[in-house]
């Protein structure tokens, strides 16, 4: 069982992409899904793909929507957008290569080494293009919903901690705290100007005193850190799980 929060990034794209793949093949190809008790695995599921699809240029196979059509949709009228294709492009190889880094992080987190790469646009674009599927429909985009789901609820019980806290401490206390300077006392550069440590506004408090030591490093923007004031923690995983959220949003309502 996938686990979005803990598993991160790499989490939520395998299984929106096994979630893909499976859905195309018992749609196209239901004797090559495997059986009920024992699914193939994303890597497989591309190798039936790459079997029974049309291969294209560039390690792209295209899934006919229509098997007994022909790949492009002639309409008797001219909507300006020429016509229109009878497929899903699965681009196998870029896929692969989107399991095999995924498969890298896992193995280094295990470690606990630092990751040696991470999902590309290239990546997710590739991913996204399986949502054309009619078998799909949106199916990536429930996959999406849930795992922001548990995002929310992760960030949402640590914000509820956090208020709790504030409220023990009262607000005297606050105050007295909201009148240091953070920046003077946290910020934190080495000789070359590199920034070590950053002081941001706390989502929580709304204090200047949100103690910035790591960035997550999708986006690079969102800090990984304490709040000094309210105690407002935002860990490694939750910056990695929302940037990783606003990527996959930015490539699902993108329209190009
Ligand atoms: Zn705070």
């Amino acid at each position: 069982m996938l686990d979005g929060i803990t598993d991160g990034a790499e989490g939520v794209f395998d299984m929106a992409l096994t979630n893909g793949l499976v859905a195309i093949v018992v749609h196209c190809w239901p004797d090559k899904a495997g059986t009920a008790g024992r699914m193939l695995s994303a890597s497989q599921l591309l190798n039936v793909i790459e079997n029974k699809g049309r291969r294209a240029d560039g390690g792209v196979v295209r899934v006919l929507h229509d098997p007994a059509g022909p790949e492009f949709t002639e309409w008797p009228f001219d909507l300006g957008d020429g016509p229109s294709p009878n497929f899903t492009e699965v681009a196998a190889d870029v896929l692969r290569d989107a399991l095999d880094a995924t498969q890298e992080v896992r193995h280094a987190r295990a470690l606990d080494h630092e990751a040696a790469r991470v999902i590309t646009d290239e990546h997710l674009n590739a991913l996204e293009a399986l949502d054309d599927h009619p078998a799909l429909r949106s199916l990536l985009f429930v996959t999406i919903d849930r795992y922001e789901q548990r995002v929310d609820d992760a960030g949402e019980a640590e914000i509820s901690r956090a208020q709790a806290y504030l409220e023990a401490i009262g607000e005297a206390e606050e105050e007295r705290r909201a009148g240091l300077d953070y920046v003077a006392l946290y910020a934190e550069s080495d000789r070359k100007g590199m920034v070590l440590a950053e002081v941001e506004e706390c989502p929580v408090c709304g204090h200047t005193s949100f103690v910035a030591t790591g960035w997550e490093g999708q986006l690079g923007d969102l800090g990984i850190g304490h709040c000094v004031i309210c105690s407002y923690q935002r860990t490694e995983a939750v910056a990695d799980n929302e940037a990783t959220l606003l990527r996959i949003q930015w490539a699902a309502e993108r329209n190009d």
